[in-house]
């Protein structure tokens, strides 16, 4: 009897020990749960998109930011205001990381100005004065170098081999280097059969030469219609052996005119297949830093021509975009 009460008190003693192990799992579990909760969401609140959540940028914003910038950049943007257009800015084309402050602000100071014009301009650095911080172009890049108001030829550049045109290809004395040479009369040949003439009426000028144009025009008009319409000394295409102005007879031998001669519209649909882009086209003064020159094409070879003309974009957009 006492043996099976004995017994009794053991299983009830097991049963209340039971229980109570079970409620500590239970309340143990629920700290952990608890405990790891609150750890996340601290950690989540120390995330860049939780910040940029709470600045007050949108969902579809804070997933480019986190998968387009850099982490740097990100914490520059977070110890700045909300930027209302940031995402428009991001997704741009020709969008380049390096730039993403001066866009920023300089499509604040020029709201009458397209995004895409401010990243164009900002791209090729024409937010700036003409020939302002100017650095020695990569010569390096051989037929895809940039030359213009911001790159600049070295004083002692070497052009390599230059080659004279004939009469049957120019008016007066011509010159190119000699893929340009033989690029050109290859082309002129053959928009010969298509019933064009092609004619040059300037190529390869030395750097003193450009140095003389120049300062001729400085002297003549100053400095400001100089810069405008002339290069400065070692801003010029034409010192590099690669640029040729081309023109065609009877009315189109004259610049005014060229841009409505049939040699004109020869050269829009086919210059590229031969290497030759229109280098200062119409509406993009602003970026190229020149008139437009619907005689002044620049020799890139035909592949990079191409991709050039596909893009639609001017060589200094192309260049600061793909190349630099
Ligand atoms: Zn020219």
């Amino acid at each position: 009897m006492v043996m099976v009460k004995n017994m009794k008190k053991k299983k009830h003693t097991l049963k209340k020990r039971y229980r109570r192990l079970i409620l500590y799992i239970i309340i143990a579990s629920i700290v952990i749960t608890l405990t790891v909760h609150f750890v996340k969401v601290y950690k989540y609140h120390q995330t860049d998109e939780y910040k940029l959540l709470e600045k007050g940028y949108n969902a579809n914003t804070v997933s480019n930011v986190i998968s387009s910038l850099t982490k740097e950049d990100i914490n520059t943007l977070l110890n700045k205001d909300k930027i209302s257009n940031l995402n428009d800015i991001i997704k741009e084309k020709y969008f380049l990381e390096r730039h993403l402050f001066d866009y920023i602000d300089y499509s604040d100071e020029n709201k009458d100005k397209s995004l895409s014009d401010v990243i164009a301009i900002i791209n090729v650095g024409a937010n700036k004065p003409w020939y302002t911080d100017s650095t020695q172009t990569d010569e390096s890049k051989k037929t895809a170098m940039l030359v213009n108001k911001f790159h600049l030829l070295s004083n002692n550049y070497d052009a390599g081999e230059i080659k004279n045109f004939s009469a049957t290809y120019a008016y007066g004395s011509v010159r190119a280097t000699k893929e340009v040479y033989d690029a050109f009369i290859k082309m002129a040949n053959d928009a010969k059969k298509d019933n064009v003439t092609l004619v040059l009426s300037s190529g390869y000028r030395e750097h003193d030469y450009q140095e003389k144009i120049y300062s001729d025009i400085v002297k003549k008009n100053g400095q400001e219609y100089a810069d405008k319409y002339a290069a400065k000394p070692g801003s010029s295409e034409h010192e590099t052996g690669l640029a040729l102005d081309i023109l065609s007879t009877g009315e189109g031998a004259f610049t005014n005119n060229f841009h409505k001669t049939n040699a004109y519209a020869w050269l829009q649909e086919h210059a590229s297949e031969y290497g030759f882009i229109l280098r200062y086209p119409e509406g993009k003064e602003y970026l190229t830093g020149y008139s437009p020159e619907s005689w002044h094409y620049r020799y890139l070879g035909p592949e990079l021509a191409s991709k050039v003309k596909s893009e639609g974009i001017t060589y200094d957009e192309y260049y600061a975009f793909y190349l630099e």
